[in-house]
């Protein structure tokens, strides 16, 4: 169903990009457990989206248009997405099941920057969202969501800006798409403190994003001390790929998968964005290995002196609540 969400012409969210990333989990080689993904029931998704919305989109079933200038839905999409945000769902309940200790979601359309009320940027529901709300419903107490897509999960921090129970935390590129995610964005009412972001310039890689996890997201994850962790694992900051313009490796999401397993055993990591079709097999290949427990390196902290100063601004910004 996945693959049968299909461009009116070239998009570089295409279905190829799940092919690839299913090539590298087995090239992984790893003891997986298939878990089938089901539709999200109007009630997951009526958590985090407005009914008026999901209303427009059920009309949509079978039809093909445009929700915003990059959005694209065909005749299977909206079928697709809600099969996508149902597989993250259903990842989390095999968890609660005691039947996975950690999951991966390849799925499609990603997600993270879809809004309360509207598609944007390739995204139509947003699977991680659903994922956590459905978790939530379910009794788990508190849910941390790590977004390492190169671009800000605006959808997300929308969803749970003044929700104290789910903790979003986003390294991005900055300035980029979709123009959200300064350090200064925290969350508000009861949720203040619990937005964290991490903009890094053009550039950063994996010594930056090795300095961020390990001086503010990580300790703000060891202190909220999460039931269950979501990742929006894009694989768009790769220095392949050809929307941005950062600088990781396969290797640095390993890094990140065993740092972020490290705090929290119960894991569901959910595909969201990355274009470049062998960085996207080659880094689910490494985090594949790294969620099943494989061992190898973890974060190293060596940032270079251009984003030293922008990871002491967010870390600044996060130690308003958190002793980062
Ligand atoms: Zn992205």
């Amino acid at each position: 169903m996945f693959d049968r969400h299909l461009p009116l012409g070239y998009h570089p969210e295409r279905p190829e990009r799940l092919v690839a990333a299913r090539a590298g989990l087995a090239r992984a080689e790893v003891a997986t457990v298939s878990v089938e993904a089901r539709e999200a029931s109007d009630d997951q998704l009526a958590a985090v989206h407005e009914p008026a919305y999901l209303e427009r989109l059920a009309r949509l079933a079978g039809e093909r248009a445009f929700l915003d200038p990059d959005t694209f839905v065909g005749p299977d999409s909206v079928a697709a997405a809600r099969r996508a945000a149902g597989g993250a769902c259903a990842l989390v309940d095999g968890i609660l099941a005691g039947e996975i200790d950690r999951g991966f979601a390849l799925v499609r359309p990603p997600g993270h920057h879809a809004r309360p009320g509207a598609a944007m940027g390739f995204c139509l529901l947003n699977n991680v969202a659903v994922a956590a709300a459905h978790a939530r419903a379910r009794g788990v107490r508190r849910v941390a969501i790590v977004d390492w897509d190169v671009h800000h999960g605006n959808g997300t921090e929308e969803m749970f800006a003044s929700d104290p129970s789910v903790l979003y935390a986003s390294l991005h590129q900055w300035p980029f798409y979709p123009g959200t995610g300064a350090a200064s964005e925290i969350g508000r009412g009861e949720g203040r403190g619990y937005t964290v972001n991490v903009p890094l310039t053009s550039g950063a890689g994996p010594g930056d994003y090795g300095a961020a996890f390990d001086r503010i997201v990580l300790p703000v994850l060891e202190a909220f001390a999460p039931d269950l962790l979501l990742v929006s694992a894009g694989f768009d900051a790769h220095s392949d790929d050809p929307l941005a313009t950062m600088c990781l490796t396969a290797d640095a999401y390993g890094g990140f998968t065993r740092a972020l397993t490290s705090v929290c055993s119960r894991t569901v990591v959910v595909l969201e964005g990355g274009y470049d079709l062998r960085a996207i097999e080659a880094s689910v290949e490494v985090v594949a290995r790294a969620l099943s427990g494989a061992p190898g390196e973890g974060v190293v902290a060596a940032p270079a002196r251009g984003h030293e100063a922008e990871i002491e601004r967010a870390r600044r910004h996060a130690g308003a609540t958190w002793r980062v």
